[in-house]
């Protein structure tokens, strides 16, 4: 597997590496779009650790993560899940959104959590003690979910936690140039239009504009797609559907690119 770029933004890389070796398991909060799956693909590749993604959303059960009997040529097997297979291999499991997943998902991680760091399977009845290797990351977007889900006390408590933001624009400019091969002046424009409609809150978007969309514009941009259309498609219209409000991002747009 190619190394994963990763550009630090902080002491993230040694903040997750002390939580590796004391088995602490590890909340990344920011918004979307922002870094935090390419920072832990990144880290599962430094510490040689096979990573397992679960995007959690709200039909995520228990079930889902620990397993269930399947019937195979006749016969009933069972099949472990994502989390029953990462605390046995010694995989990192990152659980994207955490919040989004139903209660149960929440009660059967506990006891990988704290200084038991073991999995009871009902179904099997079986106890299984997490090999050493194994690592718990989840990742919550706590602006996003304020209105409705909120992870409870009890559980954040049980996570170290890592703030994650957009990058300085410094920095999130190098990203986008090179994700996306444009030059670096183009990219810089596309940095400074993404700070103008982040400041701009009478624009009333509900999800700030990503690094991922300034990104993906870069991608167009370079393959070829006119600058302005890119920056539409892979921008204005991403974040909003009110057309009053995508017109105010492409004048905006049209300033800078
Ligand atoms: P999140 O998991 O926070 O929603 P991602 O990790 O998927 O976001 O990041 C979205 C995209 O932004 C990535 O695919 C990558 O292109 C870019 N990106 C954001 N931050 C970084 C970074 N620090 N280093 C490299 N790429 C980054």
């Amino acid at each position: 597997m190619e190394q994963p770029y990763y550009e630090k933004i902080g002491s993230e890389e040694k903040v997750f590496r002390f939580c590796y070796d004391k088995h602490l398991p590890l909340m990344t909060k920011g918004p979307t779009g922002c870094g935090k799956s390419r920072f832990i693909e990144y880290m599962a590749y430094h510490l040689k650790r096979p990573l397992i993604t679960v995007s959690c959303n709200e039909d995520t059960t228990a079930v889902d993560l620990l397993g269930r009997y399947t019937i195979k040529a006749g016969d009933t097997v069972w099949q472990d899940g994502p989390l029953t297979r990462a605390v046995r291999e010694g995989a990192i499991l990152y659980l994207d959104e955490i919040v989004e997943a139903r209660e149960d998902v929440i009660v059967a991680i506990h006891s990988l959590t704290d200084h038991r760091r073991e999995l009871f399977l009902d179904a099997q009845n079986e106890n299984i003690k997490a090999k050493d290797e194994f690592m718990m990351v989840v990742s919550f977007n706590p602006g996003y979910q304020k209105s409705f889900k909120e992870l409870k006390t009890s559980t954040r408590q049980r996570f170290v936690a890592l703030d994650f933001e957009y990058p300085k624009p410094k920095t999130e400019a190098l990203i986008v140039a090179k994700e996306s091969n444009i030059d670096s002046n183009k990219a810089k424009a596309l940095v400074k239009v993404a700070q103008k409609i982040r400041a701009m809150n009478e624009l009333g978007i509900s999800s700030p504009i990503s690094t991922r969309l300034l990104v993906n514009a870069a991608k167009l941009i370079e393959s070829g797609l006119e600058d302005r259309l890119a920056c539409s498609v892979s921008i204005s219209r991403c974040l909003s559907d009110d057309s009053e409000v995508t017109q105010a991002i492409d004048d905006l747009i049209a300033l800078y690119i």
